[in-house]
């Protein structure tokens, strides 16, 4: 192996700056309802509309006190009753308490909230069972506790999920600022051998699996999926497929980057004038992924990756270096690739020459996610990697990993 190629850290250095260029173009916004939010990437800053809460609330079904007088543990003669809802009553006379509902408003006057299991009633009258003290602010969220009117809840470039969508519901947001459009991703795969999914595939042949998969990843990772018709293993062809791309905001092109005889990709890259960033990375599937940028005259280049055909090094290939891309071109503020930890259950054998990447599939026993290797036939092996949930990662320089060691997983 050439002495040249970069590890998986130079490399993904150089996707993470490459990421954060493309992140400066200024997208277009458009606003949505709050209900079709999942998944879109905010444009604006979700901001408090008020203190949050709006009064001081109670946390707990009880009696509003003030803490000194309950401590006393002397009788404190009913007040009032408080619901959610309700606006805030009180003022609080001395020597007394007020029932309160979770989520009411606390009555002025009162500092602490005694549990209704913590009191003991008499005469029609409350105090707080013996054998307990309470503190002031028990059971009390003072206003503006969780957030002050205008302080941001949700930054802009936040991809949207449920509990962003619910801050954005507290604060009024029946519709959200989100970037309009989602990144073009084109997805081109080359090989003589493939042929549709709906089709009977010849002796020699296959399906063509990385198109329908790719296009999911590339969903996934928040852009549109463009798939192209397969390109033949043919300089002319894949040329031509390749000008039809130009037109997207990133390509994928899956096969022809190997060393073989048919492998046309990077001779046609090339006679577009393409940037090759690196051909080659020390990682283990996807050993001969390729990063360039396509000239397109005065407007931006076109970025591309060509990704390995075979199936698992592509889509270890897609997350490791193109999920970050798309993310960055989406809007997105969240830096893929994300990895988790995760505990191995098993060794997992390393090289001394390259970062491996195992397709695994995890469980959680015992207070942590345990990783198992799902032992496959190589990168090819499509009924292994439909057992796998994730890529365990070994270290370039590991011999290897062992059962109990801590491990970064990269889920799928
Ligand atoms: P290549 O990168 O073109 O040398 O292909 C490597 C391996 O991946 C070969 O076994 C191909 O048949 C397989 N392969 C290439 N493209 C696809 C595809 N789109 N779907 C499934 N397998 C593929
Ligand atoms: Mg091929």
């Amino acid at each position: 192996m050439p002495a040249s190629l970069p590890g998986y850290a130079e490399a993904a250095t150089l996707i993470a700056e490459h990421a954060a260029r493309l992140a400066e173009r200024i997208p277009r916004s458009e606003e949505i309802g709050l209900e079709l939010s999942l998944g879109r990437v905010l444009s604006h800053p979700i901001r408090a509309d008020r203190d949050m809460p709006a009064f001081p609330r109670s946390t707990r079904d009880g009696f509003a006190c003030r803490a000194v007088e309950a401590n006393a543990h002397a009788l404190l003669a009913v007040a009032g009753s408080i619901r959610a809802g309700d606006p805030p009553a009180g003022p609080l006379p001395p020597g007394a308490a007020w029932e309160i509902m979770t989520g009411a408003a606390v009555p002025a006057g009162a500092d602490a909230v005694i549990m209704l299991e913590h009191v003991e009633v008499a005469e029609g009258k409350v105090r707080l069972a013996a054998g307990r003290s309470i503190e002031a602010g028990e059971n009390i969220v003072p206003a503006g506790a969780e957030a002050r009117a205008g302080d941001e809840l949700v930054p802009a470039g936040t991809r949207l999920g449920p509990a962003h969508i619910a801050a954005a519901a507290a604060c009024g947001c029946a519709l959200l600022p989100v970037i309009a459009d989602r990144p073009r991703v084109a997805i081109l795969t080359t090989g003589d051998e493939l042929v549709p999914v709906d089709a009977t595939p010849g002796l020699g042949q296959i399906r063509n699996s990385n198109a329908p998969m790719l296009a999911a990843l590339v969903t996934q990772a928040g852009g549109e999926p463009w798939i192209l018709p397969t390109a033949r293993d043919d300089a002319q062809q894949l040329e031509s497929a390749l000008l039809q791309a130009l037109t997207a905001d990133l390509l994928l092109i899956s096969g022809g980057v190997s060393a073989g005889k048919f492998d046309l990709v990077e001779p046609a890259l090339a006679r577009l004038g393409a940037r090759i960033h690196f051909t080659g990375v020390r990682i283990q599937p996807g050993k001969p992924l390729v990063f360039c940028e396509i000239p397109r005259g005065n407007a931006p280049t076109l970025p591309a990756f060509g990704l390995p055909g075979n199936p698992i090094s592509s889509a270890a290939t897609f997350l490791l270096f193109a999920a970050p891309l798309v993310a960055a071109l989406a809007g997105s503020n969240q830096k893929l690739p994300r990895f988790d930890q995760a505990v191995v259950a098993r060794d997992i054998k390393g090289r001394p020459d390259l970062t491996r990447f195992v397709p695994s599939t995890t469980a959680f026993a015992n207070g942590q996610t345990l990783a198992t290797a799902v032992g496959s036939q190589g990168s090819g092996d499509l009924a292994a990697f439909a057992r796998a949930d994730c890529f365990v990662m070994i270290p370039e320089g590991l011999d290897r990993l062992r059962a109990g060691s801590p491990a970064s997983i990269l889920r799928i």
